[in-house]
Parts: C-alpha cells; sequence; structure tokens
C-alpha cells in the first residue's frame, strides 16, 4: 500500500496519506504488487495540489463509516463525500495480508473512487479481502446518507491495464510466485527480456501467503548457536523424510544451493531475516530461518526488484497452451488476457513453467489420491490449480510422484486454513492432546505422521495447549496476529485463568490434561521424554493463564509434479529434455518424495527457479 497515492477523479486529485494502514506496514508494497493490470489509479506525489479546490468543495461534506469482515479479521473504511460525489475512502483498519488482500483493497479502492460506483468486480486471489472491503464501503456510504445499493447498480467499473503485452520475449515466465519471480530475476539480469504471467489479479501465488521458513545449512545463525550442519545432513534429512522417493540429485542440488540462494535473497531482493534459528520437523538439527514479514514480505520484494529491473509482470493473464514444434522445441504461449478478453499469442524461444501445485483443483487431487475430498481444507491460493502440469503433459512432458499430496497437521478446525499459531509445535513451548487430554504423537514427528495421529483421534483433531506466558515467549502472538480475531470469535482459540476453563471450552478431559502436564514436567526434570522421545529440548509447563487451540489436517502441497533434472529442464516422458521448457517450484515433481520437510519449499522456488532462470537465459 501506498501511503501516498492520489487517486484522480474527475479532475480531482484527492490524497489519502492518512490512511491507517496494516500493522505490518508494507507502505509500498500491496499497492506495487497490482502491477500491470492496475486498477485505473494514478500514483503521483504527496502533496495536496490547488486541484483540490473544485467544484465538489461547494458542495456539502457528509462522511461515513463502515466495518465488515475481511479475510483475517476486521475492515473498517470511511468515506467522505461532497454532495453526491465520493471523494474519498480513507482505510482505517484492515489486517489482510500485504501484497495479496491489500493489494486487492488498493485496486478497488482506485476502481470505486475514480469510477464513482460499487459495481465492480472482486480481485481475484483476494475474494474474502474484496467482499469484506465492499461491504465496509457499502456500510460507510450507507452511514454518509446514500443509497449503496443504488451505487451496486451504476455501470460496471473494469479495470485498465497500464502497460502492454509484448508479444514477443527471450523468457517468458507462467506464474509470479517465488519460483517465477527468481526465474524471472535471474534471466532479466542476465540481460534477457523476460514476461511473467499470472493469472490472478495479485501477484506471489503460494508463495506470498507462507511462512517462508527457510531451511539452509551454514548460516551465520547455525554458526552462533554452534550446530552443526551440512549440505549432506540436510540432504540425507529430506531423503529420508521423502522416504527416500526424492531424486537424490535434484535433492543435493536444492541442499548445496541453499545458503547461497539465502544470500541472493538478503542482497538482491533485500529479504531481512529474524536473529533465530528453529528445528522443524523432521530436521536433525535446527537449520530454519525465518524472514521479516513471513513470505507476504518477501514476494512484495522480489515484485519491487523485478519492477525496478525492468521484468514485464503481467496480471490477470491466464495462459491456456505452450506451443512447441512437434517433437522440437517450445516457441512460446498461448494466454488470455481477463482485462481485455483478447486472446494472446507470445513468441519466445524460451518457457519457464513455475505455476505451482495443484492443491487447490479438487478433482484433480482425487484423482491422484481419492481419499482427499472436499472435507479436507486447503492451504493452497486459489491459482493453485496444476494448470502448468496439464500444459506441460498436453506437449509430452513427464510427471513424476503426483500420488504424495502432503497434509499439513496444524490446520483450523472451523476455515480450513493453515494456522500460523501451529508454528508453537516446533518451538518446544506446548504439546498436543486429544479429547482425552492425552499426548498422542511427537510433536515435532513428520507432518504426514502427525496428520494420521490426528485423524485417528476423536473428532480428527488435536489440541495445543501451553501457558499464555510460554505463548508470548514463543513469538506465535506476534505470527499469528492476523489470524488471532479469527480464532477467537470462531472458539477454535480460548485462554482463561484454569485448565478447567480452557479444557470445558473445547470438552477436553482436564484431568487427563493435568496427569499429562505431570508426566511433561518430571520427563522435563529427567531431560528426556518418557512417552514420545520428543526431540527438541523440553520446557516444564508454565503457569497461568492458559490457553488452548484445535488443530486438524489440511491439504498443504503437492509434492508430484513435472519431471527435472538439476539444470530444471523438463524432461519428456522418456527422460529426455524438452529444448526451450524449464520449469521450478511447486509445479514439479521427484524432489519432495513422498513428504515434504517443512520449511524446504522456500528453498527448493528460489534454488530451482534460479536454475531455470540462469539456463533459460543461456
Ligand atoms: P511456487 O511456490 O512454486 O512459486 P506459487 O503458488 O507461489 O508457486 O505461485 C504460482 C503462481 O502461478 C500463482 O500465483 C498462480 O496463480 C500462477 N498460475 C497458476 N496457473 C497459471 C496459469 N495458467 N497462467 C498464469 N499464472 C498461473
Amino acid at each position: 500500500m501506498n501511503a501516498c497515492i492520489h487517486i484522480k477523479t474527475k479532475g480531482i486529485i484527492m490524497g489519502n496519506s492518512s490512511r491507517t494502514l496494516s500493522r505490518r506496514g508494507f507502505l509500498s508494497g500491496a499497492a506495487m504488487l497490482g502491477l500491470s493490470a492496475g486498477a485505473a489509479a494514478v500514483a503521483s506525489g504527496c502533496a495536496p495540489t490547488s486541484m483540490q479546490a473544485s467544484a465538489a468543495d461547494n458542495a456539502a461534506e457528509a462522511t461515513g463509516k463502515g466495518t465488515a469482515a475481511g479475510k483475517n479479521g476486521d475492515v473498517a473504511v470511511r468515506a467522505v463525500l461532497a454532495g453526491d460525489e465520493l471523494l474519498e475512502l480513507e482505510l482505517l483498519e484492515s489486517q489482510e495480508t500485504p501484497g495479496v488482500g491489500e493489494a486487492a483493497l488498493d485496486r478497488l479502492e482506485a476502481l470505486i473512487v475514480q469510477n464513482q460506483t460499487l459495481n465492480v468486480d472482486m480481485v481475484t486471489g483476494a475474494t474474502l479481502s474484496s467482499m469484506g472491503y465492499l461491504s465496509a464501503v457499502k456500510s460507510a456510504l450507507e452511514s454518509a446518507g446514500q443509497d449503496a445499493k443504488q451505487w451496486q447498480k451504476r455501470d460496471h467499473a473494469a479495470s485498465t491495464r497500464d502497460e502492454e503485452i509484448p508479444s514477443e520475449v527471450d523468457v517468458v515466465v507462467i506464474g509470479s510466485g517465488g519460483a517465477g519471480l527468481s526465474a524471472a530475476l535471474t534471466a532479466r539480469s542476465a540481460g534477457k527480456s523476460v514476461l511473467v504471467l499470472e493469472k490472478l489479479d495479485t501477484v506471489g501465488g503460494n508463495s506470498a501467503l507462507s511462512g517462508a521458513g527457510y531451511a539452509a545449512p551454514g548460516t551465520w545463525l547455525q554458526l552462533r548457536k554452534g550446530v552443526e550442519d551440512s549440505p549432506d545432513l540436510m540432504a540425507s534429512d529430506m531423503l529420508t523424510g521423502g522416504d527416500n522417493l526424492g531424486a537424490p540429485t535434484l535433492v543435493h542440488t536444492l541442499c548445496e544451493g541453499a545458503l547461497d540462494a539465502l544470500e541472493w535473497m538478503t542482497y538482491e531482493t533485500g529479504v531481512s531475516w529474524s536473529p533465530t534459528c528453529g528445528q522443524d520437523g523432521g530436521h536433525s538439527v535446527a537449520r530454519t530461518v525465518q524472514p521479516a514479514g513471513y513470505g507476504a514480505a518477501v514476494m512484495v520484494k522480489m515484485a519491487a526488484r523485478a519492477k525496478k529491473l525492468g521484468v514485464t509482470v503481467a496480471t490477470g493473464v491466464t495462459v491456456e497452451e505452450i506451443i512447441r514444434t512437434p517433437g522440437g522445441a517450445v516457441t512460446g504461449v498461448k494466454a488470455v488476457d481477463r482485462v481485455s478478453g483478447a486472446q494472446l499469442s507470445i513468441s519466445s524461444p524460451r518457457v519457464i513453467i513455475a505455476s505451482g501445485g495443484f492443491g487447490a483443483n479438487l478433482e484433480m487431487r482425487m484423482q491422484y489420491d481419492p481419499t482427499l475430498t472436499d472435507e479436507y481444507g486447503c492451504t493452497d491460493a486459489v491459482g493453485t490449480t496444476g494448470d502448468g502440469i496439464v500444459m506441460g503433459q498436453a506437449i509430452g512432458a513427464g510427471v513424476t510422484g503426483m500420488e504424495y499430496i502432503q497434509t499439513h497437521p496444524t490446520g483450523s478446525t472451523t476455515t480450513g486454513n493453515m494456522l500460523a499459531m501451529g508454528s508453537i509445535r516446533s518451538k518446544g513451548f506446548a504439546f498436543m492432546v486429544n479429547k482425552e487430554g492425552k499426548r498422542f504423537v511427537e510433536e515435532l514427528e513428520r507432518r504426514d505422521v502427525v496428520c494420521a495421529a490426528e485423524l485417528a483421534q476423536t473428532d480428527g483433531c488435536g489440541y495445543f495447549v501451553f501457558s499464555k506466558e510460554d505463548g508470548v515467549a514463543s513469538g506465535i502472538y506476534d505470527r499469528a496476529a492476523d489470524e488471532l480475531g479469527g480464532m477467537k470469535s470462531d472458539g477454535t482459540y480460548f485462554e482463561g485463568d484454569t485448565l478447567e476453563a480452557v479444557c470445558d471450552h473445547f470438552g477436553v478431559d482436564v484431568n487427563g490434561v493435568k496427569e499429562t502436564i505431570a508426566l511433561w514436567n518430571k520427563d522435563c526434570e529427567a531431560g528426556s521424554d518418557s512417552q514420545f522421545n520428543y526431540r527438541s529440548p523440553m520446557k516444564p509447563f508454565g503457569e497461568a493463564p492458559y490457553a488452548m487451540f484445535s488443530v486438524t489436517p489440511i491439504v498443504h502441497y503437492t509434492m508430484g509434479g513435472l519431471t527435472i533434472n538439476a539444470d530444471a529442464a523438463v524432461l519428456d516422458e522418456d527422460g529426455v529434455p524438452i529444448p526451450g521448457l524449464f520449469a521450478a517450484g511447486e509445479v514439479t515433481g521427484g524432489i519432495m518424495g513422498s513428504n515434504r520437510l517443512g520449511t524446504t519449499s522456500y528453498v527448493d522456488i528460489v534454488v530451482y527457479g534460479r536454475i531455470a532462470g540462469a539456463n533459460a537465459a543461456r
């Protein structure tokens, strides 16, 4: 969001620099991620101009405030009108995801104010944020004395595209997540003209929604902590974690490139890191570092860098076909521009598929794992529908490991979202019990093991219980600030002064919990977990007040996808590279085996994104 964004409306330039933005304060990023399929917002300098003194100033001013539920909490808006003309929409409150939900709010604000209508489309990829914002604006208009229903019936305001989409480039990238932008930045730095096509209205895909924990051997944080690690050890953890079904060459390439890619993120795109190093499930040592601002911040930074380097990123463009001469090389893509409705044919000797996985495509995921019905929630962004896999297969690409679909053990029992609160699992500050108040699995076990254990419990879920003080010390309240309001209101998080109170809320047996705490504390003293051999140092259970939240498995990641080699070249069904075609990120298969270890996907997208970009530029 840009604190200085000005909206041109009928010759009046309005400033809204007083906007109250989300806590995370991505002031320029969200607007930037709207990129080339811009709503017709015009950014200019901050100072109000004399043009503000217009006929509208003579009309009586009215203001109204509206609030509605967005994706992560309340969205509150103030509408400022002069007579019947809407001069300004001031965002008073928003917890929406930087770069995704907030970018949507910016686009809608511009469309509504510029066109004086509430008849606007939702921003794809940010539907809940869009709905919340439109409802809040509707109530704000009503409270300012307007007939909001009439505003909804006005002429439809369509987005316009600020930048032309080139019909010929050196490299086309399908998808603007971490893999796509890493590839685009690398190819552009090698001097190539690069076009990124993104089917949603916002940039970032799942990569922007991710916690973006990043596992790397040899970081300064490991050195400071005295942790001994190596690419080989990390590769061994990943291969073991994936039941030795990952391709060793691909896994070693990832692990050997992890530290270098981390440094590239730091120095090339300006990502900064929290000063801690954690041990995630399935890793034998603490090697996970955390970017400040999580995936949303990383994507904001990558998109900013891409813009600066002259990469063209066109949102609202769905690639439908990759063109390949029979048995030969790729020559470009066919796509649909959803903004203009035009069919596009783009020539390019290099195509990089970075379109993500297929977790959000119910039919496709059930084709490969029929147990993953619509009863499972899904953490994936709506664009994660396997398009790149299908398009690749249509021109002869092979696929690997399609049946391996990962569920994550800390999904919400109501929304199906992945809970940032769930990261308490890897901090050693909390354990998980069942309805009977008993622990039932080592909390730091592999995701698939923990998911299976949860499903075997009463109601198919688990309950993390901890002292509020430990929750604060673990950092989860900062990390989960966006979701906590929603969890409190839907009852999936509860805190109280006694264990009885929190257990009662969830129907968990408090006596069982008390026995579990006594055993946990005894084991802490003895220095090892007598039940499940907890692999991280155990901390004694803290004092009141207490907190509890419920979790259940949700579809999170698809391990399978296009077959590639260590050059990120896409291989055909016979294992032969398809000339000019590369792939990186979740769209590829064969790296994670049957199970991906946590905090390895960001490594995958950046390491292989860069390899794809560099080789496409050759
Ligand atoms: P990764 O983590 O592998 O980078 P992401 O899910 O972060 O994957 O990003 C993939 C991006 O690709 C998403 O933003 C998604 O909307 C986009 N995408 C998927 N299919 C298409 C398509 N057919 N055309 C253009 N973009 C696509």
